[in-house]
Formats: structure tokens, sequence, C-alpha cells
């Protein structure tokens, strides 16, 4: 098949000349899962066109990666010669693409990748049922973001410290990650981007001496910080988020990230997080009232690497996943639709 996956379009905060590429040079969530889905793709001989990262390597002739990333060009692109050829378009742009813009033959799905309502819903497939269910919906598929293992390396050593990895706020449960930390005598390190002063403010007022803020990371960092962990914290919290609605963890890319590489992760039960966290960590309360005997126990009764990176492939693996996409895409070529 011929398979169009279309990112969402971003350009690099620090150098707006370029585009957030697949993947990503920094934080940027859509853009791993996009990478491991392609990665699944190729795997199984699909040709893959890339909308909305210029600048991208591609990792295989079978990529063409298109030079579109303004939204009015990607819907350009859509309706060229050059895509005539296409089967299917996979948006992952979370309402960049309009469906009604692109040409009738063309089947059409996206993933949704936002706490809320998708601003499409026509044949969007979900990461997670908690996320779905917020959206109100009971029908459409519900698929997991998919990680391949030969991305993410394995270890099963694990230094001391606990790792907060993702842009440092509220809803992600920064703080709670540090109250945590800080309760069962571990070092937390943050690595991530900030865009609110006073909450970062907050939690260095508060755990600044068991906090090791890193900024944000990618490449070769990214991977050893996650691999040498022993933790990540993903305290995601149901405060309103940015977005008007109660924040509910859409699908959790780090958990798959972490787990790949033997790390377990130490999640709350929002959202998706209730859904993925049990096998491969522990789930404790919201909030960030942690003892100091509750947190260790935590801790202490996490699951073995080698357990939790099997977990992890036998659930999550970039062929799996791609396959039940692939299943759908043909569903869709048929002509099935759901709202
Ligand atoms: N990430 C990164 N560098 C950082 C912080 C985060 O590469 O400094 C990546 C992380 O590995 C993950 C993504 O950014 O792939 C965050 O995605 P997630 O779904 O966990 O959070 P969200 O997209 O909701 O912010």
């Amino acid at each position: 098949m011929r398979v169009v996956l279309v990112t969402m379009a971003l350009r690099v905060p620090t150098d707006p000349s370029h585009w957030i590429t697949v993947p990503p040079q920094g934080y940027a969530g859509i853009h791993w899962i996009v990478a491991n889905h392609m990665d699944g793709l190729l795997e199984l001989g699909h040709e893959v066109f890339l909308l909305g990262a210029p600048g991208t390597e591609p990792v295989s002739p079978a990529v063409t990666v298109v030079d579109a990333g303004e939204i009015e060009d990607m819907h350009a692109w859509l309706n060229s010669s050059e895509a005539s050829v296409v089967d299917v378009v996979h948006d992952f742009s979370c309402g960049q693409i309009d469906p009604d813009r692109i040409p009738k033959n063309m089947a059409y799905l996206s993933t949704h990748h936002l706490t809320g309502k998708p601003k499409y819903p026509r044949n969007c497939v979900y990461a997670s049922y908690a996320q779905r269910a917020q959206a109100e919906n009971d029908v459409a598929p519900v698929v997991r973001i998919s990680v391949n293992r030969a991305r993410y390396p394995f270890q099963a050593q694990k230094d001391d410290y606990l790792l907060y990895l993702g842009r440092i706020s509220e809803w992600k449960g920064t703080y709670e990650a540090a109250a945590f930390a800080s309760a069962a005598g571990r070092r937390l390190i943050v690595a991530g981007p900030s865009w609110e002063e006073n909450y970062l403010a907050r939690i260095r007022r508060d755990f600044g001496e068991t906090l090791d803020l890193v900024g944000e990371v990618g490449g070769e960092r990214r991977l050893d910080l996650i691999a040498r962990a022993t933790a990540m914290m993903v305290l995601s919290q149901s405060t309103m988020g940015p977005w008007g609605v109660v924040w509910c963890e859409p699908g959790s890319t780090v958990v798959s990230e972490a787990a790949v590489c033997g790390t377990p992760v130490i999640g709350t039960s929002n959202g998706c997080l209730a859904e993925i966290v049990p096998g491969v960590g522990a789930v404790v309360p919201e909030g960030s009232d942690f003892t100091t005997e509750q947190a260790r126990d935590v801790v202490a009764g996490l699951p073995e690497p080698g357990s939790v990176h099997a977990t992890a492939v036998r659930q999550w693996d970039y062929v799996v996943v791609a396959k039940e996409f692939e299943t759908i895409y043909h569903d869709v070529l048929a002509g099935r639709s759901w709202t």
C-alpha cells in the first residue's frame, strides 16, 4: 500500500527556520509516534509518504519526505498529481488536515493524540479507551502507541535516579513526581522544556534539593537517561489543562519508550495510564501526599527490567501495532466509516 503519514507540522521553537523532523530533534511526542509507526509499515512492505516534517532524513528508499509543512501546502500536495498514487492517508496532525479537503478517492483516517474531542471525528482512532470516552465515543477503534525496540536500548542494570521526561507542566504532574522522589529518598532527573516559570519555581522551592533539571534532551542522552532510570515517573493529574477540558492522558509515549528499555513506570490512573501502566510498573494516587514508607514500597515492588521489556514488546511492538492499523486501512479502503 502507499500510505501518507501526516505528522503535526511544527517549527523548532528555538530555530523556526526548521521543522520538527521524524524522529524529532527534542521534545515532541507525536513525531516519535509517527517514527515508530513508519518503521512498522516499512517492515510490512508498505511505501510511505511523510507529510508535515520537511527536512526529515528518509530511513529507507520506500519513504518520500514531502516538502510541505504549512497547512495550505499540505492540502495542496494531497490534491496534486504526485499524491494521486496514494491509497490511504493516515493523519496524526490532530486537526491540521481537513478530511473534506482531500480527494474523495483517498481513504482517510486519523489518530487523535490530544486530550478532549478531536476537531474532525470522522474515522478517528484513539490511543486509549479513556481518551475515547472523554471524546464521548464508544465505537471508534483503539490502537496503542507502538514502539520499535531497535530504537531503544534495553538496560538491566539501573541507576538510583527516577526520571521525569516531558513538558514541565501541572497536568503532567512534574510537581507530584518531585514529591514522590523526595518521599522515596531518590533524586529526580527532570528532562524537558519548561514554559510555565511559576510552576517550575514552585517545584524548585519545595524539592530543589532532590531535583536535577537537565533541560530538553534528544539523541543518545535521551536514550541513556531513559534506559538507566530506576523508573519513569508519569504522575499525570486530573487538572484543568490548557485546552479547556480536564486533562486525560491520551496515550503517553513515554510509557512504551521506558518499558521497552526495561525501565518500569510509576504512573497515576489518569486517562490511558490506568490501562497501560499495570504490567510495566505501579499505579499510585494523584496528588503529592506520599509518605516515605509508601514511596519506598512502590519502588521496591517495581517489576524486573526483563519482564517490563517483554511486556512492552508483547503489547506495543511496532510491527504488531502496524498490523492492527493495516487491518483498519483495509477496512477504510473497503468503505468502512465511523465517527
Ligand atoms: N521528549 C524528548 N525530550 C525531552 C522531553 C521529552 O525527546 O526533553 C520526548 C519523549 O521521549 C516523548 C515525548 O517527548 O517521546 C513526550 O510525549 P508524551 O506522549 O509522553 O507527552 P506529551 O506529548 O503529552 O507532552
